[in-house]
């Protein structure tokens, strides 16, 4: 079995249970109505319009309302109004879904990788096409600024994109015999049935990192996209359709996440679950991977350490690190967790990046010149306050923000705070808000230490103007990612994955195709036969 989330309160499993009447379109009762900004109103009319407004689930290649008629509500952050009520999906829709997926793999592994590759291709050029719209949706069901939306659909296709190239480039190797009458190969295959477990904070790039190279490699999917976030998969998932994608291919399922969680970990069918998430949760998915000796997956949380060095620029430092802490609300794995300064410098760069952080401009997603956007839900900012009011117990300063924003919903005003010590909560657990806790440190060998000391290991970030200690210290630093005076270092051609408790396995680049491949071994004997 798999564990039910602490937070799920709701009857049958999905949090925000809202009706058994029939799946409706769109929205709204008069009062969200009204508290939805007219710009998110006029998008999403747009988008119904569109087409690309899906509220039902993908189960092969048909759209299908849940089993018991059930839906679940799509919320906007920044307004709190109801965005779509969509399929509240459980059990049994799920194991409909991994027995289309499973009879869908015959075919779809069969194809030539170039044959596989011109429909991911096409699949790319669609979502290219239609940028704003799929913008627009994440901007509408996330929260995140419009431009930063714009900017995860280009991330999120070039996974697409990059795997319709590399599909055709799925080597094996002929091994020098051990005998001589002997020929030895090895074959790479798709793995199988994937099941792709994916979060709210990058609706689309972080469901497209994983499907693009599973589709590439020759396997079918079965994605669960979060219920806070299920309409960019949707409509990434129609335009698969129409790029070609056959039906049972790709297919997505939303809602009771335990229920669907346990069908994939159960079924025998499903040979890989890659999932993208907090590492409590993920945790818990590999044990219940275990029965059925799954392949895994896994991306989890981070603590991320920006250190600065007293040799830094203190320009490249302030950008970067700006940019690597509230980049998407500081909601991202990568985010800076932690701001580690060198003594020298310390009290120069919490002036210089205090000044920074004021000019951010807080708003709704859809208003021209907006950076930071809400958080996705209360929950998340009452995280937040307890851990600022947790580091200001215990001697922090704030030098900035330090509460909601006067915008109310889930608006909270970017912070900083100086005179952070490893025994506050934000240094050790992931603060995934706008809050950036400046740490004081004196030596290379402290940062160093400082760093590793947590059970995280995904991004950190160095600044410094010495080439010979970037290499010191990036070669010591126990992380899967690491950046040199740069705070935005993701890109579909470089591996990304931590090392610890941040995860297994790597995404994106040609690393990233080996997670979908098994290694087949073939011996040829009596080859010396004429
Ligand atoms: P989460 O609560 O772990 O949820 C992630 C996904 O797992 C969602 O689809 C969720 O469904 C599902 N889920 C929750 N409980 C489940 C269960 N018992 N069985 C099966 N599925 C279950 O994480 P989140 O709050 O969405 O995302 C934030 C976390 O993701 C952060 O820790 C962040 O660092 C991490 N993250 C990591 C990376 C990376 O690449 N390393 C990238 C992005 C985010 P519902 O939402 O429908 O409940």
């Amino acid at each position: 079995m798999v564990i039910g989330a602490a937070a799920r309160v709701a009857i049958g499993g999905c949090r925000k249970l809202v009706s058994s009447s029939h799946t409706s379109l769109l929205l709204v009762s008069s009062q969200c109505r009204r508290q939805m900004s007219t710009d998110a109103q006029s998008v999403s009319e747009k988008l119904r319009s569109s087409g690309l407004l899906r509220t039902q689930g993908l189960i092969g290649g048909r759209w299908i309302d849940s089993y018991d008629k059930k839906t679940i509500k799509v919320n906007n952050p920044a307004t709190g109004g109801i965005v779509a009520d969509v399929a509240c999906m459980g059990t049994k829709e799920t194991n409909d879904a991994i027995a289309s997926s499973y009879e869908a793999f015959t075919s779809w592994s069969r194809l030539t990788a170039g044959e596989r590759s011109k429909v991911l291709r096409r699949w790319y050029d669609l979502l290219i096409a239609h940028k704003e719209e799929l913008g627009q949706l994440i901007t509408l069901e996330q929260g995140k600024p419009l431009k930063e939306a714009v900017g995860e659909v280009a991330y999120g296709a070039s996974f697409i994109e990059y795997y319709a190239e590399e599909a055709k480039r799925v080597y094996g190797d002929i091994i020098p015999p051990n005998l001589s009458d002997r020929r030895l190969l090895v074959l790479k295959q798709p793995i199988g049935v994937v099941g792709a477990i994916t979060p709210w904070n990058f609706p689309l790039a972080m469901i497209t990192r994983k499907v693009g190279p599973a589709l590439a490699s020759g396997c079918t999917v079965v994605v669960k996209p979060s219920e806070l976030t299920p309409l960019t998969a949707l409509a990434a998932a129609e335009l698969a359709l129409q790029a070609g994608v056959p039906p049972g291919a790709l297919n997505v399922v939303m809602g009771n996440a335990p229920e669907i969680g346990d069908a994939l970990l159960t079924s025998p069918q499903v040979r890989k679950i890659t999932f993208t998430g907090s590492t409590a949760v993920g945790k818990k998915l590999m044990a219940a991977a275990a029965p059925t000796v799954k392949k895994v997956s896994l991306e989890l949380g981070g603590n991320a350490p920006s250190i600065v060095f007293d040799d830094a620029d203190l320009d490249v430092a302030v950008k970067g690190t700006l940019a690597a802490k509230f980049r998407n609300s500081g909601q991202t794995c990568v985010c800076a967790n932690r701001v580690l300064v060198q003594d020298g410098i310390y009290d120069k760069f919490a002036e210089a990046f205090s000044e920074a952080v004021q000019k951010l401009e807080v708003g709704d997603g859809f208003k021209e010149g907006t950076t930071q956007g809400p958080l996705i839900n209360d929950a998340a900012v009452q995280k937040v306050e307890s851990f600022v009011q947790d580091a200001v117990s215990k001697g922090a300063k704030i030098l900035l923000g330090g509460k909601r924003h006067s915008l109310g919903m889930t608006f909270y005003e970017p912070t900083v705070i100086r005179d952070v010590s490893s025994d506050m909560i934000m240094s050790k657990e992931e603060i995934f808000g706008p809050v950036a806790p400046l740490i004081r440190f004196k030596t290379e060998e402290d940062a160093i230490r400082l760093a590793n000391d947590t059970i995280a290991g995904l991004a950190a970030y160095i600044f410094t103007n010495s080439v010979q200690r970037s290499w010191r210290v990036f070669e010591a630093l126990e992380y899967g990612l690491v950046g040199v005076n740069e705070g935005l270092i993701s890109t579909e051609v470089a591996p990304f994955g931590g090392v610890k408790q941040s995860g297994l396995g790597r995404e994106g680049s040609k690393y990233g195709m080996d997670e979908y491949l098994e290694i087949k071994y073939v011996c040829l004997g009596d080859m010396n036969r004429h």
